[in-house]
């Protein structure tokens, strides 16, 4: 295997962004070597305003000039241990984003698309698949867009779930639950909740019996409220509780909410590191876990959290990624390497030009992303659209 004793040297960085949306900025950066190697990772943070790039600035000034050899030399050259990485998320994101740069330039080297690269560094036998499954995801295309105002009713739900079917996805989420907040006034099911079911079912009425609407709470609901929801999503139809309550801060409470719920419980889109989510799955927390690669540890990780869990738990491990294309291509190299039994999440209709971010273009056709053939990552943010529709600095 060409993969052993290649390495890295970065002097350059440079960051990027985009707005795709009033409330969405997708930001990246660039290490480069200098002679054509460039590595990219993707540090969008949740809220706007939150600025990740600072970090990655401090924590790459360690790697200038070495030869990197691992992903994970970002952690040992800045001695950062796994107690400051599963607890400041800010430090995970940056730290995932520097792992999936470096992993996509040592992929470079090395030669191989990263897909390729993450079974070869890890002797997984086998080929993995190009072409990777898609879910829809259509929170942030019913949140105002560039190109209009939201819709919230149930009748807006139906026509973003409806759009997404007719694209050739077979599965939706959606984040329904806008009117609730724990705690509630009044016990067992909240009345605010009565709103977020009846934009599930119009959504669950176009997506039909054979299709699957999964549906994410946000961690809006307590015990009471959340046991109280689960038998009328049961009822709906829907095919997964994704974070009724947030598993990895109301650890006890979201346990025992699996414990009685019939349903597919899922979540942990916040959670660094394999020992973690190796954890929410011994201690019967989530019947699915969700890293995402933007904050679990990077690509690398995210091939490793699968290849641990998908093992022992089959259909357990579905990335989160409601993110940019770069994002959303890193994920799918690892998930296409782990060999992922669940689609992968992408978020769709944020903006229409999305597919142009990348060089060569994101191909998503029929529900499926299908892999570019280059080295790494195989792909990377145009310049032509930082230059078009973002901004473009150094620190
Ligand atoms: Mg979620």
């Amino acid at each position: 295997m060409p993969v052993t004793g290649e390495w890295f040297t970065p002097t350059e960085l440079s960051f990027s962004a985009i707005r795709a949306r009033p409330e969405t900025e997708w930001v990246h950066f660039s290490l480069s070597d200098g002679s054509g190697i460039v590595g990219q990772g993707e540090i969008t943070d949740k809220q706007l305003g939150t600025s990740i790039s600072p970090i990655v600035a401090r924590l790459a000034n360690r790697l200038r000039g070495q030869k990197l050899t691992s992903d994970s030399d970002v952690i040992t050259l800045n001695n950062l241990t796994a107690e400051q990485l599963e607890t400041y998320r800010p430090l995970a994101t940056a730290v995932s984003g520097l792992r999936c740069a470096i992993a996509d330039a040592l992929a470079q080297v090395a030669q191989l698309p990263l897909v390729d690269y993450l079974r070869a560094i890890h002797d997984h036998d086998g080929k993995a698949d190009r072409k990777v499954q898609l879910y829809s995801n259509i929170n942030r295309a019913l949140k105002p867009t560039f190109d209009g105002p939201n819709d919230r009713s149930p009748e807006g739900f139906a026509e973003m779930a409806e759009r997404a079917m007719e694209a050739g996805f077979t599965t939706a989420k959606c984040a329904p639950f806008d009117e609730c907040r724990a705690p509630f006034s009044n016990s067992g099911l909240p009345r605010e909740a009565e709103m977020g079911l009846d934009r599930i079912l119009a959504a669950k009425a176009v997506i039909g019996p054979d299709r699957t609407l999964l549906v994410d709470c946000h961690s809006r609901f307590d015990l009471e409220s959340a046991l109280a929801l689960e038998p009328r999503l049961r009822e709906a139809g829907v095919g997964w509780y994704e974070e009724p309550v947030n598993p990895i801060e109301n650890t006890d409470d979201l346990r025992k909410i699996r414990d009685k719920a019939e349903m597919t419980i899922a979540g942990a889109e916040m959670g660094y590191g394999v020992a973690l989510f190796k954890k929410l799955m011994e201690d019967d927390v989530l019947d699915v876990v969700m890293p995402d690669v933007k904050h679990c540890g990077g690509p690398v990780e995210a091939y490793l959290i699968g290849r641990e869990l998908e093992p022992r738990w089959e259909g357990s491990v579905s990335m989160h990624c409601p993110s940019g294309p770069l994002s959303l291509l890193a994920s799918a190299h690892a998930t296409a390497a782990f060999g992922a039994t669940i689609p992968l999440e992408h978020a769709v209709y944020e903006a229409d030009w999305r597919h142009e971010v990348l060089e060569p273009f994101e191909t998503i056709e029929d529900g499926f992303l299908t892999l570019p053939d280059g080295f790494g990552l195989g792909g990377r943010v145009d310049p032509v659209a930082i230059a078009m529709r973002g901004r473009a600095w150094t620190e």
